[in-house]
């Protein structure tokens, strides 16, 4: 089932967020790791500061403390707590003063660093120098240094994620929806257009590559499979068609003779009739029945019937102008021979010959001889006469043919 369209978000805007999140993260990891080594460093750096102030002062504290000059004291401890590492300096005489400047806070807690200072000459101590850190330097150089460090970090994963981005829109997200327009706008009709992506040189093949041949291969089997369909089809169309034909001719056929059957003429007859009316055109019809037939089916069988039948049938089809005369059974031995463009004086001819054909050929069956005959009706349809009255009329010339002794032509005058 298709997801729902609104809901649609580039699968390169979700990589780009993962990835976003992703470095978010390392980057939060990775402050808390710089801030702790950078505080580590900023302490050992400030160590290593004060022990250089505390090598240079020591020698001046020393003098000082030697010639007793308070001024001086207080002077150097002064210059001593102005130094940004430094919090907090106070220097004990061991005659029993002190001196001291910076945070007064600081001193409640012990001192960072304890040295001695020694007389000029060497010998015992003349004091003590206590040196407090400012943690404020420390922290402030600690966050300094991060912040720098972090800015780099962020800069550079920004310039990575928009070339990330870059290379997503350009190399994934373009020929996919490419692919993905090409598909819906493909119409079975136009399977045979190809599939054309604007992308950049490579030297590789690529997924994509393998998703467009694919499309491009499905396209190729579609186009055979339709082709074959439409082949399939227009083989059974003409096989359908072909039994439809069959069935037609099936269903006005006379299966023993091969004539037309009697639906033909109520179907055929009225529309002849009309037509002969409309031009003025004469149209004549002849009934024929053979002689006594009953007796052939009595002496000699049905089977031989039948055949003096499709004999009788077949000599009628033969006698006529195949194009606009035509035959059909109307019931039993009795056959309706309709002729357009004919009018009384030559369907009687016709009715004439075809009596002599019939008793001109004895008919063979089964190496019997049987000589047939048969009587002929023939009217010809009068202005205003309907089918009915047209057909009683050669019935009519039948009996009277029959009557008369057989093998005759009556005409309806
Ligand atoms: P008539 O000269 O007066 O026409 O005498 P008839 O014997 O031909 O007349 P009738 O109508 O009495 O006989 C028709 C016979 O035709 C009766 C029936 O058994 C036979 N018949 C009808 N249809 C067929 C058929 O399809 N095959 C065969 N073999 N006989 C049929
Ligand atoms: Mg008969
Ligand atoms: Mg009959």
């Amino acid at each position: 089932m298709l997801k729902d369209p609104s809901r649609f978000r580039s699968i390169a805007t979700t990589l780009i967020q993962r990835i976003v999140a992703l470095a978010f993260v390392c980057l939060l990891v990775m402050s808390g790791v710089q801030g702790f080594l950078e505080y580590q460093q900023t302490q050992q750096r400030a160590d290593v500061a004060v022990q250089d102030i505390a090598d240079n002062s020591l020698p001046m504290l020393s003098l000082s403390l030697w010639d007793i000059e308070p001024e001086s004291i207080q002077r150097q401890v002064n210059w001593l707590a102005s130094l940004p590492e430094i919090g907090h300096v106070r220097v004990q005489a061991s005659t029993g003063q002190w001196f001291e400047a910076g945070d007064p806070e600081r001193a409640k807690t012990s001192p960072d660093r304890r040295m001695p200072i020694n007389a000029p000459q060497g010998g015992k101590a003349v004091g003590e120098l206590d040196l407090w850190l400012n943690p404020g330097y420390l922290l402030m150089n600690t966050l300094i240094r991060t912040i720098n460090m972090v800015a780099g970090y962020v800069l550079f994963t920004a310039i990575l994620c928009l070339a990330v981005a870059w290379m997503l829109k350009r190399q994934l997200q373009q020929p996919l929806q490419q692919i993905a327009r090409f598909a819906v706008e493909l119409k079975p009709q136009e399977l045979s257009k190809p599939l054309l992506l604007t992308r950049p040189e490579r030297r590789h093949v690529d997924e994509i590559d393998l998703v467009t041949d694919g499309f491009r291969q499905l396209q190729g089997d579609l186009r055979s499979h339709i082709g074959n369909l439409d082949n399939m089809v227009a083989e059974r169309t003409q096989q359908l068609e072909k039994l439809i034909e069959e069935v037609h001719r099936l269903s006005i056929t006379d299966a023993l003779t091969g004539c037309f059957n009697r639906r033909v003429i109520e179907e055929r007859l009225p529309s002849e009739i009309e037509r002969a009316r409309r031009y003025g055109r004469p149209l004549s019809v002849i009934f024929t029945d053979i002689d006594l037939f009953k007796q052939i089916n009595d002496e000699r069988g049905h089977a031989a019937g039948d055949v003096v039948l499709r004999e009788v049938a077949s000599r009628l089809l033969a006698q006529l102008r195949t194009q606009v005369d035509w035959v059909a059974r109307y019931g039993g031995e009795e056959f309706l021979i309709v002729l357009p463009e004919s009018d009384l004086e030559m369907a009687s001819r016709a009715a004439e010959r075809l009596r002599e054909t019939i008793e001109g050929q004895p008919v063979l069956s089964e190496g019997i001889t049987l000589h047939i005959t048969a009587s002929f009706g023939v009217a010809q349809c009068a202005p205003d006469e309907g089918m009915a009255d047209l057909l009683s009329r050669a019935d009519a010339m039948l009996y009277h043919a029959k009557a008369e002794g057989r093998n005759r032509v009556m005409v309806s005058g």
